[in-house]
């Protein structure tokens, strides 16, 4: 029932075969994965895997964030079109980032709104990524005309306070085998107090690697493998009341199948 709920499997940075690590995190008893495109250049990549890979590799399209300045005229279109071409899609990953100098929030901000938009006008979830910038998501909130039923706060790393006020608004989130650092310890403590039915598990492959006990298949220089999720799932069950990973497990698929 292990569902990756958020990777890159089009980044072309694993230095092996998609068709290989995909059997391997079949192997892993990992049903199917969000595959999360960056910026319109990589949406072709993303498209040829869930068409190579049907029923396994759900895309994900949208700008991230870093790539807010590279947009290119009359990406809404293309967005929408890629969107409507199929129903198993989702707006992903797009957001707002306060930690990168450029590009500057001005430009990040109109992208941002616009694929809320999106994803709320074809009913599609939306995968968020917010670094250091939770005003701005907040503010992005109010200024949107529409904004998505569900979406997913991936990696998410913020208090318990933002956890609260973005639950509110019907938030999701997902954890990486990265907060498995021990440095990490303080967003343990938050997903530790999250309503179970709303937690998700991804690894965000080739990114976010776990500690080293956590990786059990290697890709060398901190390349991340998304068959990893395995033992990240383990741990982070560990870290919740009895019983409940299994619950945890069955939301990736509930989330995505609709
Ligand atoms: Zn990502």
């Amino acid at each position: 029932m292990l569902f990756d709920s958020h990777n890159h499997l089009q980044s072309g940075k694993f230095g092996r075969p998609v068709g290989e690590m995909i059997a391997e995190m079949q192997a892993a008893g990992i049903t199917g994965c969000v595959v999360n495109a960056t910026r319109e250049d990589d949406w072709e990549a993303v498209a040829a895997l869930a068409r190579e890979f049907p029923g396994y590799v759900f895309p994900a399209y949208g700008i991230h964030p870093w790539h807010a300045d590279a947009a290119r005229e009359g990406w809404e279109i293309r967005l929408w079109e890629r969107l409507l071409s199929d129903p198993m899609s989702s707006v992903g990953e797009v957001g707002v980032d306060g930690w990168v100098d450029s590009p500057g929030m001005e430009v990040q901000m109109p992208v941002f709104i616009k694929q809320a938009e999106l994803a709320a006008e074809t009913g599609r979830v939306m995968t968020v990524h917010c670094l250091k910038a939770w005003e701005e998501l907040f503010e992005a909130m109010d200024r949107a005309a529409a904004w998505p039923e569900k979406f997913l706060m991936h990696s998410f790393g913020g208090s318990a306070e933002i956890a609260e006020r973005l639950l509110k608004k019907g938030a999701w989130f997902s954890f990486s085998g990265h907060f498995l650092h021990p440095r990490k310890a303080k967003v343990l403590e938050v997903f530790r107090k999250l309503p179970i039915d709303r937690i998700l598990l991804e690894t965000d492959a080739p990114e976010m690697i776990p500690p080293e006990d956590f990786v059990k298949f290697s890709l060398g220089a901190g390349v991340n493998h998304p068959a990893n999720l395995r033992r990240i799932a383990e741990a982070f069950g560990r870290e919740t009341r009895e019983g409940m990973l299994g619950r945890i497990e069955r939301n990736g698929m509930s989330f995505w199948s609709i």
